[in-house]
């Protein structure tokens, strides 16, 4: 590919086209890292307040080191995936512990923080220091997959590999920053997944900055790109349980268990299970229940949660008697959860 043809298309469209967000106005390597963890689930909208009230708040990443991860989490409450807020907290901790304030400079340990996976380390390393490492994002990944036309799945070991070296083979040594930033806003404004033009319904590769030196688009591929490895067959299964309820005192009881066995949700709690082969099983007379679909990677689960008052609590193996308001101090599997919100 001839990169100056590149380069000379692609930044003036960038210089007119992209969005101007704070981050993208900051070489502060921590304010950067910030955004890119707030977006990794979020979009740009919601995900603008967040940042703005956090910068605000902990200006630094000693100030986030030093402060409480409580308030912290609660900071984050709304954006979800908590994981990432608890990794941004212990990250700025070890940034403070191992002398790396304001912010790690080299890759590898950048890339050693939790919560900082390749695309994240790169984009750090580009946008905040220059460093000729790629930011590979969906949107990149979808534009890489176009301009060479690559039919190999991008979200496989070997995909990946393949797609890095393709994009090590045009990446602006000179200006990395903006070489990533660059691709990453022609995917997202412009070489969309679906490609027509939602006002005008013209095809976009025709006034795509590099549509001259686009192999997908030479090949009438375009629209067919980039490739997922196939999805796995889902395996059905039928969850029964019993929430047994029990009143003493004016304190009302349950049983739980703890799953304990190889298999999905290792380690949190539920009610008593009972798993059918090729079907629900019908609910006792009398009592309350509701049925719940969930779908996980690979399994399609159909559960019936069963509400059964009871004299006494069944004494069942491996179960726990706890009072109903204590429930929320056990880990409940996110379908457990579902059902208690809907049943009691
Ligand atoms: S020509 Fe079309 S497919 Fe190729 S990069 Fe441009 S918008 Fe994407």
């Amino acid at each position: 590919m001839n990169l100056t043809h590149l380069y000379t298309k692609l930044y003036p469209w960038w210089e007119q086209n992209h969005r101007v967000l704070p981050w993208r106005e900051t070489r502060d390597a921590y304010r950067i890292w910030l955004s890119e963890i707030i977006l990794q689930q979020t979009r740009v909208m919601q995900g603008m307040d967040y940042y703005l009230r956090f910068i605000e708040r902990w200006p630094t990443v000693e100030a986030l080191a030093a402060a409480d991860e409580q308030e912290v989490m609660r900071a984050w409450q709304g954006l979800g995936y908590y994981s990432r807020a608890r990794n941004l907290y212990k990250s700025a901790q070890m940034i403070v512990e191992r002398g790396w304030a304001p912010f790690p400079t080299r890759f590898e340990d950048i890339r050693s923080l939790p919560g900082i996976g390749d695309y994240t380390a790169g984009a750090i390393a580009a946008f905040a220091y220059d460093m000729p490492y790629p930011a590979m994002d969906g949107n990149v990944y979808r534009v890489v997959a176009r301009l060479f036309d690559i039919e190999e799945a991008f979200d496989t070991s070997a995909g990946k590999r393949l797609f890095h070296e393709c994009i090590e083979t045009i990446l602006d040594r000179a200006h990395p920053g903006l070489f990533d930033a660059a691709l990453m806003e022609l995917g997202a404004l412009h070489c969309t997944p679906t490609l027509t033009d939602t006002e005008t319904g013209e095809l976009r590769c025709l006034t795509c900055p590099l549509s001259d030196l686009c192999q997908a688009y030479a090949h009438g591929t375009a629209q067919l790109l980039p490739v997922r490895k196939p999805r796995p067959v889902l395996r059905d299964r039928y969850l029964n349980y019993t929430i047994y309820l029990t009143e003493r005192e004016g304190t009302v009881y349950t049983l739980i268990r703890q799953r304990t066995e190889r298999d999905i949700w290792h380690h949190l709690w539920e009610f008593p299970l009972r798993e059918s082969e090729n079907g629900l099983l019908p609910a006792e007379k009398g009592t309350q229940s509701i049925d719940l679909k969930h779908i996980l990677s690979h399994q399609r689960l159909y559960a019936r949660f069963q509400k059964k008052a009871v004299r006494e609590l069944p004494n069942l193996p491996d179960t726990r008697v706890v009072a109903l308001r204590d429930l929320d101090e056990y880990g409940l599997s996110r379908l457990t959860l579902i059902a208690l919100e809907k049943l009691l």
